[in-house]
């Protein structure tokens, strides 16, 4: 006998929700050249945490810089084509969609200004009280065996919805999406998240836009 199961969404932020990585985005136009070999330390090298990278990329940059940088992704961010239809779809269906960021909240708020009542948003926190930015934790690993040393356990939030009880989706883009996708039931990925899951053999459907999910997802769903 088949039981019921929830489905809920777990969507990363950055490059998933938005065409391109806001962090990148960030980066390139506000901190000096070595964010570069920061990023390539912490994406392919592997020699720097994620937690400890993203912490160094933004200790790169003005706390004064806030509004400037706010304006700018008002400017230039944009949410990937189908999100609008897709939220609309999870909120026919009664489906709760959290957003799962290791990004920062000054800048997730910025883009999602037009959506707050349809999604969660769950991630850490700028601080500006001193001369660079700093990040304020909420959700750092207690304890993740799979990886446990991001500065944001996806991991843990999607465990707070046991597997009995909910199909656990989970979209995303990059490495900080590999160890969630090993517990979620159904993963969507796009860019470099493929190649990491195919090197561990983890089971995806790709996606391009928000239309792809939604398509596939209506097709998975119906019991
Ligand atoms: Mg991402």
């Amino acid at each position: 006998m088949n039981q019921y199961k929830q489905p809920i969404i777990f969507s990363d932020f950055d490059g998933t929700i938005t065409e391109r990585d806001v962090i990148i985005t960030i980066m390139e136009k506000f901190a000096p050249p070595e964010w570069v070999e920061i990023k390539n330390k912490v994406l392919y090298e592997r020699t720097i945490t994620l937690k400890d990278g993203v912490e160094k990329l933004f200790n790169l940059i003005d706390s004064s810089k806030k509004n400037e940088i706010i304006t700018y992704i008002e400017q230039v961010a944009r949410v990937r084509a189908g999100f609008d239809e897709f939220l609309e779809f999870c909120k026919s269906r009664k489906i709760d969609f959290y957003v799962l960021s290791g990004g920062l909240d000054f800048f997730i708020e910025t883009v999602l200004e037009n959506y707050k009542d349809k999604v969660k948003i769950l991630c850490n926190k700028g601080n500006f009280l001193s001369e660079k930015i700093k990040i304020d934790y909420s959700f750092l690993p207690k304890n993740c065996t799979l990886c446990g040393d991001c500065g944001f356990c996806k991991i843990e939030v999607i465990e707070q919805y046991p597997k009995n009880r909910y199909t656990r989706v989970l979209i995303g883009d990059s490495l900080t999406d590999l160890s969630p996708s090993k517990v979620s039931d159904i993963v969507f990925a796009r860019a470099d998240l493929i190649k990491y899951l195919e090197e561990e053999n983890i089971p995806y459907v790709p996606f391009k836009t928000f239309y792809d999910v939604k398509k596939e997802l209506e097709e998975l769903l119906i019991e």
